[in-house]
Formats: C-alpha cells, sequence, structure tokens
C-alpha cells in the first residue's frame, strides 16, 4: 500500500497493511531542507516542495500543508502580524471591538484574501508532487474558537465568554463562516483530507460547559459547510489536555481527532471507538525532541499497544514538530509502526 492508501483506508476504518505515520511536521519541514520558514509561509511551490522530500526522506506517511498559526487572521484583516525570517509568523494586540465592528467585516476571498491565495496552490502542487504516493493534509487553521481568540486577543475574548456573550456568538459565528470560505477551497483544491485546529479551546483552558457552548456549535457548522459539497476527511486538532471534550470532539461530524500528549490514549480510543479516526499521541519534545530513537520507538511501542486490533489509528505527535527534533526520531515512528508491537 501507499501512504495514501494506508492513511485514507485508516478514515474510512477499512484494514490496511500496518498503522500509518504522520507525523505533525509544519516549519520542520522548512528547516530540515535548509529553507527560511519565512519563505516556507510564503512560496507555495517551496512549501509543497520541503514538506513532501521530507516525507519520502524519512518515509512517513503523509504531509500537512501548513504554513504558521496566523493565515486566518490575516485573510479576515488582522492587522499586526509580524514575519520573521527564521520564525513562524506571529500577531499581537487586539482588532475586534464591537458587534458594529463584525457586522461591517466582509467574508474573505479564498481567491485573493492574505495568504489564503497561496496556501490554497500549495495544497495543489502538494496533491501534483505526491500522486497516489502520499497523503495530501490541507491545514485550514484556525477553527472558530481559535481564530475569534487571536482577533479579540486570548484574555479579553476569555473574558467576553463571561461578560459579553452576545458579542462572542456573533464574532465565532463570522469567523465560523469565514474558515468554511477556506476550507472549502483547499477541499476544491484536491487536498485528501481536512485539518484545522481549534486550540485555545483546550480542556486546559476552558471547561467542558464553554466547549459545548462556544467552540463545539462552530466547529461543527463548518464541518456542516464542508460536507455539504465534499466527503473529504476532515481532521481536529486540539492541543492540552483535552478529556473534557473529547466525546464533544468526536460528536462535530470530524472523520479523526487529534491527540494531544497530555490525553490518555486508552480514553481515546474509547471514546473514538470505530466511529471516529485517532491520531497522536507520542510526546513532541520527550521524547520525539529530546530522546534517542530507541526513547521514541518505545514511546511508539505504548500508543501501538492502545489500538492494537483497531483499523482507526495513525502514529503522530500529539502537536506541531519543532525544527529542533533530529530527523532520525521521526524516521524511528516510522520503523515502529513498521516493527509493530507484542499485542499489534
Ligand atoms: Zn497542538
Amino acid at each position: 500500500m501507499t501512504g495514501k492508501e494506508r492513511a485514507l483506508a485508516a478514515f474510512r476504518g477499512e484494514p490496511h497493511d500496518r498503522v500509518p505515520v504522520i507525523p505533525l511536521v509544519g516549519q520542520a519541514g522548512a528547516v530540515y531542507c535548509g529553507v527560511a520558514i519565512r519563505e516556507h509561509a510564503h512560496d507555495p511551490v517551496t512549501l509543497a516542495r520541503c514538506q513532501i522530500e521530507c516525507a519520502r526522506r524519512m518515509g512517513y506517511d503523509g504531509v500537512y500543508i501548513s504554513a504558521d498559526t496566523w493565515v486566518n487572521a490575516e485573510a479576515v484583516g488582522f492587522p499586526n502580524v509580524e514575519h520573521p525570517e527564521h520564525a513562524p509568523a506571529c500577531g499581537h494586540g487586539t482588532w475586534i471591538e464591537s458587534i458594529e465592528q463584525i457586522d461591517a467585516l466582509p467574508l474573505p476571498d479564498p481567491k485573493r484574501s492574505g495568504r489564503w491565495p497561496l496556501m490554497v496552490e500549495a495544497v495543489r502542487q502538494a496533491v501534483k508532487m505526491a500522486g497516489d504516493e502520499l497523503l495530501i493534509v490541507g491545514n485550514f487553521d484556525q477553527a472558530p474558537f481559535d481564530l475569534a481568540c487571536q482577533l479579540r486577543e486570548l484574555n479579553r475574548f476569555m473574558l467576553d465568554l463571561v461578560e459579553n456573550r452576545e458579542f462572542a456568538h456573533r464574532l465565532l459565528d463570522y469567523c465560523a463562516d469565514a474558515v468554511s470560505q477556506y476550507a472549502i477551497a483547499m477541499a476544491e483544491a484536491g487536498a485528501h483530507v481536512l485539518n484545522t485546529g481549534d486550540s485555545a479551546a483546550s480542556g486546559s483552558l476552558i471547561g467542558p460547559r464553554m466547549y459545548a457552548e462556544f467552540a463545539f456549535p462552530y466547529e461543527k457548522k463548518v464541518f456542516q459547510a464542508i460536507r455539504s459539497r465534499f466527503d473529504t476527511p476532515i481532521t481536529l486538532h486540539i492541543c492540552g489536555d483535552s478529556s473534557t471534550c473529547i466525546d464533544l470532539m468526536t460528536q462535530t461530524g470530524a472523520t479523526g481527532i487529534e491527540i494531544d500528549e497530555l490525553m490518555d490514549l486508552a480514553v481515546a480510543r474509547t471514546v473514538c471507538g470505530d466511529r471516529v479516526t485517532a491520531i497522536g499521541n507520542v510526546g513532541t519534545v520527550d521524547p520525539v525532541m529530546r530522546g534517542t530513537p530507541e526513547q521514541v520507538k518505545a514511546a511508539c511501542r505504548e500508543c501501538l499497544e492502545v489500538f492494537a486490533g483497531s483499523n482507526r489509528y495513525i502514529l503522530a505527535t500529539g502537536c506541531a514538530v519543532s525544527p529542533l527534533t533530529p530527523p532520525e526520531n521521526l524516521v524511528a515512528m516510522v520503523d515502529a509502526a513498521r516493527e509493530g508491537c507484542q499485542a499489534c
């Protein structure tokens, strides 16, 4: 089986030859290829080429087409984003102040707004370069809750959830409509899978009641907008400990959920069952960034044991791979999946 076939089988819950491996490689792919992070985030051919070259070199099964976490905020007009040459883009400050400002915001256009056109082109290029060999995941970060936190500023938006709920819902509704445009454009460009992150909706930051009211309905709205036109698998990433919201995450309409390392993978298997594909959750820092290949393989075996006998599991890092990660540790993840585990 090719990486693409193997990973798609895992999203359909169909039998496949071994557990697919897709570490969450973003900017690390630029660094591994000797390309400046800013160039990787602004040139679609470079972005696609770096990601595909890394997957081929290290043997994993699919790639994420992702620049950084400020692509959507920029596309809707957020003004304060810096683009350092050798670090990911970073935004700061607050922008949205009133419901009137939200009502006056036009929906961004995937053909014109910010870096959306170049990211959609990066998906198109990657699909062409990969052929049937690798799975191409179009990352349409950020999901609505995370995007609202960026446009309003995280601390202020957290207060809005308590003090200014109507405002919060209006902003989230706008964010859901904006993000849907981008996700659909990535699907049109041929992405095999679509992925988004709603990291600020983590159980490490908000409780289950807040997740149910402010994150879940808008994630679901985006996924339904995609589903009305495409049957592309969709995955949802939430950083940190999401044990308080994992059950709802599986009810958003997502085909797969990405499990960060703070989560108990056995709980994830129980919740996901045969309905949803679980992706994760080898420690991104320890052991993947700081450990030895042997330590990485041991951690991978523990994950594989938990999902032994399941057709709905992808071995991955819990979160985005650091550019400081030795490439041989990603190769070790692939070796671990090839070797399997005692219970596999
Ligand atoms: Zn994460």
